[in-house]
């Protein structure tokens, strides 16, 4: 299919861009904001979204702080046009690591060239890796709109089912992780490569000498937006090693109310998160002492 009928307008800097999406709507017309375009033009095909503008950030590539990846007093920043390929191919401390090696499970190469983070944190998919690192290691987005700047936290971002905090006609900047986190890991299965996963798993132990002290585990693909559950994370302090993981990972699907949708069930959500949290939770513990 192709998409309904739109208008085209390219932004030349993020005020540019506020103003265009303020202008259009006090015209009567529906604008959305495009970045990489892979998941909006998909949407747009199937008729899923139906925006009678659309305001390219493309042009604001030239704006360095747009692309930017900086990492300064434990706070690692992305500029909002920084794509997953540059985050899979930067050089990161060990502290942020897990962002790198997390980028092989978003969809295939182009789309990794294109997509960008902060793309992906606005569409806010409830199995996005992008979602799930956002709640791991408590990212705040920056978010400019007629009104000025606002920083959001991970833990309001998500409201729902494709649903986030950032207001139509905003412009996310950029968006800062602030959770240091060298031990940590990102699983999920999905039916084939490049696929969004059915079920995914991330995990961030807080590791004092050779005890980990607690931690963060977070899930996507069990509700409608992805999910800290607290109650695994109570189980994670204490010694390292696989009765700690299968008490995290059984405490994880106790919390869990997984949907029945789309002829995955309620049961295979609950066994893949018994897998994947284990999974994650032996590799994030891969470099402790
Ligand atoms: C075949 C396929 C497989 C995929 N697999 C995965 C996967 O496994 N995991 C995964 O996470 N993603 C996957 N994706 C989606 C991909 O990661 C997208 O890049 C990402 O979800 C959105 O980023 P984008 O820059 O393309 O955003 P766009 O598609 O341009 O926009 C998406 C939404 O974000 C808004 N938006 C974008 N940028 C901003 C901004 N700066 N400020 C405010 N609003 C903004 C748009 O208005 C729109 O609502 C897949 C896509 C395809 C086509």
């Amino acid at each position: 299919m192709k998409p309904a009928a739109f208008t085209y307008h390219r932004a030349h800097d993020v005020a540019d861009a506020v103003a265009l999406l303020t202008d259009l709507a006090a015209a009567g017309e529906d604008p959305k904001v495009i970045a990489g375009g892979q998941s909006l033009m998909p949407m747009m095909n199937f008729r899923l979204a139906r925006p009678t503008a659309l305001v390219d950030l493309g042009p604001l590539r030239r704006v360095p702080s747009m692309t930017a990846i900086s990492e300064r007093d434990g706070t690692l920043t992305l500029g909002a046009l920084v794509t997953h390929h540059a985050v899979e191919t930067a050089t990161l401390s060990p502290d942020w690591a897990v962002l790198s090696r997390t980028m092989r499970w978003v969809g295939h190469r182009p789309i990794r060239s294109r997509g960008t983070v902060a793309g992906s944190l606005v569409h806010g998919d409830a199995t996005a890796e992008w979602c799930l690192l956002a709640l791991l290691l408590d990212a705040v987005v920056v978010a400019e709109g007629p009104a000025g700047r606002r920083e959001i936290p991970a833990g309001e971002l998500f409201h729902g089912f494709y649903a986030t905090a950032v207001d139509p006609d905003e412009v996310v900047v950029e968006v800062r992780f602030t959770r240091p986190s060298p031990h940590a890991a990102l699983t999920e299965f999905a039916r084939r490569h490049g696929d969004f996963a059915i079920v995914d798993a991330a995990v961030a132990l807080d590791v004092e000498g050779s005890a980990v002290r607690g931690g963060r585990v977070v899930l996507g693909g069990v509700a409608p937006a992805p999910v800290r559950v607290p109650e695994a994370e109570a189980a994670l302090a204490g010694e390292a090693g696989d009765d700690r993981w299968a008490a995290v990972a059984d405490a994880a699907v106790a919390a869990i109310d997984p949907p029945d949708d789309g002829g995955t069930t309620a049961a295979y959500r609950r066994r893949l998160t018994r897998t994947l949290v284990t999974d994650a939770c032996r590799e994030a513990a891969g470099g402790i002492p």
